[in-house]
């Protein structure tokens, strides 16, 4: 399931990387319908080049814990209710109309969505130190221009969790970070607090939920849009491993290399082994051993588990 698939009933419009969008097949050509679906393919991106094959189940692991999470954070973990773009409650296991919309080709990696008017933001918050926010900190002693306090190693816990914002480039440009001045410059000061505050309160959240379950949610990204109430709704994938970075919480106790502490549930094995069977940039990468590919599967349902098997 690498290629967008024909469906019945809906019109292909776009493909990122990972994800492909439809609209219904009666939207005007050009008209921004009203609802998409949104299917999770099982495709793999790695140093920015989509790999072959695809990580078998991906794309129905990454949708099943995105309506999991959307669950919870409309009220599911005690906390306030977080308007989400899924239409009528298209839970798990529900049997209603948005779920039969859901072409059966397509079962299990799908959501119907409401189409928002997007924010131009990838809403980044990091709690703990590592990757592009520690290359930085080790030159600068800041992470996207925030100072941070000086003695942390790669992987350490922030002080407190920080919002790092990117602008969201147009297809096929890299996400560019941006300062909370310059996100406020883009769409509003009003609205940059608000996506702030509002990112802030899920990864909080949800991070106390993954800690419950002996896993750190190291860091994430949100994407909004406002419906056409101009309600600020969450949107896109959520705390999906492919937009987080997550860690077994003993590992990250007791490890001693930067590799032990951070066991992630994500690519990583992907991205190891495409490092040392590549040079990035020198043609097109090489095609992934199977056995990588189930590797990574598993490590996806293992996640899938522990959060939401308890
Ligand atoms: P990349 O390949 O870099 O990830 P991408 O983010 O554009 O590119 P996908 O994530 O595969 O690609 O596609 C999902 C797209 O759908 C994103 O552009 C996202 O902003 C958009 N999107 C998600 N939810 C909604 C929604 N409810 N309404 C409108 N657009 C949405
Ligand atoms: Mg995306």
């Amino acid at each position: 399931m690498n290629d967008p698939a024909l469906l019945h009933g809906w019109r292909h419009v776009y493909s990122g990387k990972v994800r492909d969008l439809y609209v219904p097949d009666d939207t005007p050509e050009g008209a921004s319908g009203e609802r998409m679906l949104v299917v999770a393919s099982d495709r793999v991106s790695s140093f920015d080049h989509v790999l072959e094959p695809g990580i078998p189940d991906k794309g129905v692991l990454l949708t099943t814990l995105s309506l999991w999470w959307f669950d919870r954070l409309a009220g599911g973990d005690g906390g306030r209710r977080i308007p989400n773009h899924l239409v009528a409650d298209h839970v798990l296991g529900s049997d209603d109309t948005a779920h039969e919309l859901i072409p059966d080709a397509v079962a299990g990696r799908a959501m119907v969505v409401r189409a928002l008017d997007m924010q131009p933001i990838e809403c980044v918050v990091r709690g703990y130190l590592t990757g592009s926010g520690w290359l930085e900190y080790q030159s600068t002693g800041t992470v996207c221009g925030i100072p941070i306090a000086p003695g942390l190693a790669d992987g350490d816990r922030l002080p407190e969790p920080i919002f790092t914002p990117a602008y969201k480039a147009p297809m096929g440009e890299h996400d560019e970070n941006i300062s909370f001045e310059r996100t406020a410059e883009i769409v509003g000061s009003e609205m940059a607090e608000r996506l702030r505050e509002l990112s802030l309160e899920i990864y909080a959240r949800a991070a106390a939920t993954a800690e419950e379950r002996g896993l750190i949610l190291a860091d994430t990204k949100f994407e909004f849009g406002l419906d056409q109430q101009g309600v600020l709704t969450l949107a896109d994938e959520v705390l999906t491993p492919d937009s987080s970075r997550y860690w077994d919480a003993d590992a990250w106790r007791t490890g001693t290399t930067p590799a032990e502490r951070m066991a992630s549930f994500d690519k990583q094995i992907v991205r190891n082994w495409l490092a040392a069977a590549w040079v990035p940039r020198e043609g097109e990468p090489p095609r992934l051993p199977d056995e990588i590919a189930a590797q990574t599967s598993a490590r996806y349902a293992e996640l899938l588990r522990r959060l939401t098997a308890v």
